[in-house]
């Protein structure tokens, strides 16, 4: 397989990552805005309430996360670095790029720095 050939299969993998993320984003953002009824008054119900919330957030955060991620990873591939560990700039396994496609980091960089 050609070095273009690679890069746009990676590219297309990136794209449906990122694509994924931002439906689940969307459907997220959907359930944490569209209660809008009153607060439950029984302060138990409430403390529930307001963990739920806090979960939504953390994912929500997560899912920012990721797909600043691939906003990344997918620069990287245009700047041809895609694959390289940004921190020790040795080979990225290949298949820690199938299982992450995202990832910036070798499994030892990722490893040492968790
Ligand atoms: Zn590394």
């Amino acid at each position: 397989m050609s070095t273009s050939d690679r890069t746009a299969e990676i590219r297309t993998r990136l794209e449906e990552y990122q694509a994924s993320i931002v439906d689940r984003r969307e459907r997220l953002a959907k359930h944490v805005h569209h209660r809008e009824e009153p607060l439950p008054q029984d302060f138990a119900e409430q403390a529930v309430e307001m963990e739920n919330s806090e979960t939504m957030i953390a994912l929500e955060d997560e899912l920012s996360e990721q797909e600043r991620q691939v906003g990344l990873a997918l620069a990287r591939l245009e700047e041809g670095t895609y694959g390289i560990c940004t921190q020790c700039h040795g080979d990225i396994a290949a298949a820690r790029l199938e299982a992450l496609p995202a990832t910036s980091l070798c499994f030892d960089c990722a490893d040492r720095l968790s």
